[in-house]
């Protein structure tokens, strides 16, 4: 076997890897990043996503212009619509481009080899390597023709939900190492449909049904767009609830032209996403967005995080040990992962309720309200007033008649149980040192909130065998 030596190895060349790459390479440090796939076939599991422009620019992106191979369309992000479809609330507006992923991505790998990083396609981690005292000191990976080892300051796991390489830590470390089960994994399908009138607009009908965890987006073509639905335990459990859906929204009839499917993690972020030498990103790290379950953006909030701490002890000639990254731990909950997790609770909250329920709160503004589902999952800030007021409209409906007083019951829950993630989080420990108590708290807490997929319908789960 050869042997090479590099500060960094990243695992994964997709929108997380490439980004991570091409900021470390810029400031001077020598990467190594080896994917799975093949050049031909990165990231070509699905065609369109998404990327709001200001993030985009945040991050140092360039943004694609008509004419360009990854250029899609642009758009306005929308809000959400009731269960019937007569109540909608609107969205920002913020503007959003619609990528070709595969063409996104090598692209965004060109960048990171331009900034000097090397990559490796059709290279798959397989393990790492470690030092006598059981340190990690570099990785395994395997192509078609050979096996190697690199020698590395950090392992960067960028591979997605199948996290190569965290999976591979011991039961010991601080990062958790169990893989997503299928309840905690949000399985995509997008069905890419062509009106058969030729006078729909598809840009009028871009919108989000949360009860469904449906949405019309845009495909690209005029006369055509994206009608994607997403559900816990698997993709059968999706395509059933978008019966209900087509059953329950009047629509423009439409053929399906083609039928793309993904998965993206739907549960709380790590807890801890360094160890010595080590570091969860991306998908792997479960850093996608609550509401809709996109992580391109998102993540990229602990990666810019990750860049400063890691790149300053690697000038500094410090070691690349839990303690001294731990301020990306910390820093991450502080800027994105105290927000994101607390506000899981309240949308498992929020969709248990029924059809004929959530068409009544959208009528109310109550839950299903402008500023929840308008804000898209960005920035969202609840205050104790807020909750006053849902208090005391889901009260109301009570005394109406409109909601069952099993569902309120279910909210409260769901709010005392968003305080408690805030406070939690807010307390998350400055040193590895308090993580054993917290943990255990934090442990604590999950358990009794449970997941997303904890709220699908066990009447259909039981009918698929998955339950
Ligand atoms: C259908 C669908 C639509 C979506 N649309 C959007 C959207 O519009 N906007 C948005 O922000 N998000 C969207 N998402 C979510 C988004 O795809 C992910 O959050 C994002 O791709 C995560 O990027 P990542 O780099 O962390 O992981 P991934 O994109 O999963 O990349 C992981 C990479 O690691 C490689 N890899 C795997 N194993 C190994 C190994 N052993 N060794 C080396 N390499 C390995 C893989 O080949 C892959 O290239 C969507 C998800 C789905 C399923």
């Amino acid at each position: 076997m050869k042997t090479e030596t590099y500060d960094i190895l990243i695992a994964g060349a997709s929108t997380t890897g490439a980004w991570f790459a091409r900021e470390m390479a810029k400031r001077g440090h020598k990467v190594l990043v080896i994917e799975k796939q093949k050049e031909k076939d990165v990231s070509r599991e699905y065609d369109i996503f998404h990327m709001e422009k200001y993030e985009m620019q945040k991050f140092g992106i360039e943004l694609p212009t008509e004419g360009d191979k990854e250029y899609g369309f642009e758009f306005g992000s929308t809000g959400g619509k009731s269960p019937y479809g007569n109540y909608e609330k609107f969205g920002v507006g913020n503007p959003i481009v619609g990528m070709h992923k595969h063409e996104q991505i090598m692209k965004m790998n060109r960048k990171a080899e331009e900034a000097g990083a090397k990559i490796i396609y059709g290279a798959a981690f397989t393990d790492f390597i470690y030092d006598e005292n059981g340190k990690i000191i570099g990785a395994k990976y395997k192509t078609a023709r050979t096996e190697k080892e690199v020698y590395c300051k950090l392992v960067a796991d960028c591979t997605g939900i199948p996290s190569a390489a965290r999976r591979m830590l011991p039961d010991t470390s601080v990062v958790e190492n169990k893989v997503l089960d299928p309840k905690n994994i949000f399985y995509v399908v997008l069905y890419y449909v062509k009106y058969k009138d030729a006078n729909v607009d598809p840009m009028k009908l871009h919108t989000f049904f949360l009860n469904y965890k449906a949405w019309s987006a845009p495909s690209g073509d005029p006369n055509g767009a994206i009608l994607g639905i997403g559900g816990n335990y698997g993709y059968e459990y999706a395509e059933e609830i978008f019966k209900d859906f087509r059953k329950n929204v009047p629509w423009p009839e439409y053929t399906v032209e083609k039928i793309e499917k993904g998965m993206t993690p739907y549960y709380r972020s790590l807890y801890s996403f360094v160890d010595d030498n080590f570091i969860a990103m991306g998908d792997t790290a479960q850093l996608t967005k609550p509401t809709c379950g996109e992580g391109c953006s998102s993540s990229l909030y602990q990666a810019r995080i990750a860049v400063d701490v890691i790149s300053r002890l690697l000038n500094q000639g410090k070691e690349l040990t839990k303690e001294n990254m731990w301020p990306i731990n910390k820093k991450y909950m502080e800027v994105q992962g105290k927000d994101f997790d607390a506000l899981r609770p309240i949308l498992m909250g929020i969709v248990r309720c029924t059809y004929d329920e959530a068409e009544y709160m959208f009528k109310t503004d109550t839950l299903f309200s402008q500023k929840i589902l308008g804000g898209g999952g960005n920035d969202l800030d609840i205050t104790p007033v807020d909750v006053a007021n849902i208090l005391k409209n889901l009260a109301f409906g009570v005394a109406t008649g409109k909601l069952r007083g099993e569902y309120i019951k279910a909210i409260v829950k769901s709010l005392t149980q968003f305080i408690k993630v805030a406070a939690l989080y807010d307390k998350y420990p400055e040193t590895p040192a308090g993580f054993p108590e917290w943990k255990k708290k934090a442990d604590e807490l999950w358990k009794e909130i449970g997941s997303m997929g904890d709220t699908c319908d066990k009447n259909i789960l039981a009918k698929l065998g998955k339950i």
